[in-house]
């Protein structure tokens, strides 16, 4: 596959991906397009598993893994994992809001947005919807209105001189999106309703129960620069690597154990049913090897490959970078420190990533935080501390990170995928260090 086709397929799958349920509903096509069969957790799983699988939890975290043909639990894992979810504002329960003759929504504010990138945009809305139908019958429906729905018009500077020195957000008065002016009261139950008849003419909605719904930003992604060696797009944190991992793990000439785990709610602390810190990995593994946990020599020998992205240096903040630890765009993926393991890499772990992205050709960068500034974080240390596997974190560098629109380089998240496409071909790789 080339970086041409591989990007024009990457913007497909982040205009398909305005939420996590349409990410995991998006990759699982893709993954059953290939080949993968996919399980419910409320079902019995094949005893003796060939192949490719692939499971979703709470409509918002997909597991898929191919396993070897002898899947013993002396087989060693290659793993990856990414998250679907990204910073957003949420629509309140009960969100109608009337102020003068305009509509407004009630939203919360989902995970950690720069939120003065939020105004003036054309947004849509989109999420699950869970609903009674006319027979009775309980079920969830993706809705996605795929339109410019509501926009959060600024404050014109005449009216706040001080708009340039430092602007304070009130988030319950100054974020509601407009949706629209009418003199009448109307229900968002009544409109939901609407776009859920649009979107599946058969389903006779009897009663609409509950609701996830976001709002997005509705320009598609694009490339920029004079050279276009830029990509700009919402979400690219972290659909970038979700993309990465499926588009690795659908390849033809993998053996082995390979697993992707895209994992929601990590932007809030991966505390939920389906996120990282829930039971979902570790239970899909006592499911696919049983005897894994108990007698299992594999998880030792295995390694797990963290994806999310990194702080690329801004040319107009450079002070924020440590000076010996500057990744760029377009120079590759990126491997992150933490002496305090807010990062799960670790020397060994290093060590076995670099022989990979090597023989991929790809020399990675590296970035530690400033000393006087505080580290983020992602799903690599709750993984290794889980499963007990050497894991390391890597990502494509990036600028504007939790913007709404953020920036990476065209090609960066090839990159990517190259090192994680050779990781899963690699089955021969030695997983442990003497
Ligand atoms: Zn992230």
């Amino acid at each position: 596959m080339s970086q041409t086709s591989f990007n024009k397929r990457l913007f497909k799958f982040l205009k398909h991906s305005p939420t996590p349920f349409h990410a995991s509903d998006t990759i699982a096509g893709r993954l059953q397009q290939n080949g993968f069969r996919l399980l419910s957790e409320n079902e019995q799983w094949p005893e003796k598993m060939h192949g490719g699988y692939c499971c979703i939890r709470d409509d918002g975290s997909l597991l898929a893994w191919k396993t070897s043909d002898s899947n013993s639990p002396d087989t060693p894992w290659r793993m990856t994992v990414a998250h679907t979810d990204s910073p957003a504002l949420q629509i309140k329960p009960l969100p109608e809001t009337r102020t003068a003759a305009y509509t407004s929504l009630g939203v919360e504010v989902y995970g950690g947005p720069l939120l003065s990138t939020w105004f003036d945009r054309d947004l849509g809305i989109a999420g699950r919807v869970s609903l009674l139908t006319e027979k009775d019958t309980l079920c969830i429906r993706l809705l996605d209105f795929k339109r410019n729905l509501v926009t959060i018009p600024s404050l014109a500077i005449h009216l706040n001189r001080k708009a340039n020195d430092g602007l304070k957000i009130d988030k319950q008065k100054q974020l509601l999106p407009i949706l629209c002016q009418m003199d009448k009261e109307l229900s968002f139950h009544d409109i939901i309703r609407r776009q859920l008849q649009k979107q599946y003419p058969d389903l006779a909605v009897k009663k609409i129960l509950g609701f996830d719904l976001f709002c997005y930003d509705t320009q598609p992604p694009a490339f920029v620069g004079l050279n276009k060696e830029f990509i700009t797009g919402s979400r690219l944190d972290n659909l970038v690597s979700c993309f990465v991992g499926m588009e690795a793990l659908v390849q033809k000439n993998i053996s082995g154990n390979c697993l992707l785990l895209c994992s929601n709610h990590e932007e809030i602390g991966s505390a939920s049913v389906a996120g990282a810190h829930g039971n979902f990995l570790r239970s899909a593994l006592q499911r696919i090897q049983p005897k894994l946990f108990r007698e299992g020599p594999s998880l030792g020998a295995s390694l797990l490959i963290s994806m999310d992205n990194a702080h690329a240096l801004h040319p107009n903040h450079a002070e924020k970078h440590d000076p010996g630890h500057t990744p760029l765009l377009n120079h590759g993926p990126v491997i992150k420190h933490n002496a305090n393991q807010r990062y799960a890499t670790t020397c060994r772990s290093t060590a076995l990533y670099k022989i990979i992205a090597e023989e991929a050709g790809i020399f990675p960068q590296e970035f530690v935080m400033r000393s006087d500034m505080p580290c983020g974080s992602t799903i690599g240390p709750i993984g290794a501390t889980d499963l007990g596997i050497q894991t390391i974190d890597v990502g494509v560098p990036s600028l504007a990170m939790h913007s709404i629109r953020e920036t990476t380089g065209t090609k960066d998240p090839f990159l990517l995928f190259k090192t994680i496409a050779r990781f899963y071909r690699r089955n021969s790789l030695p997983l442990v260090i003497q």
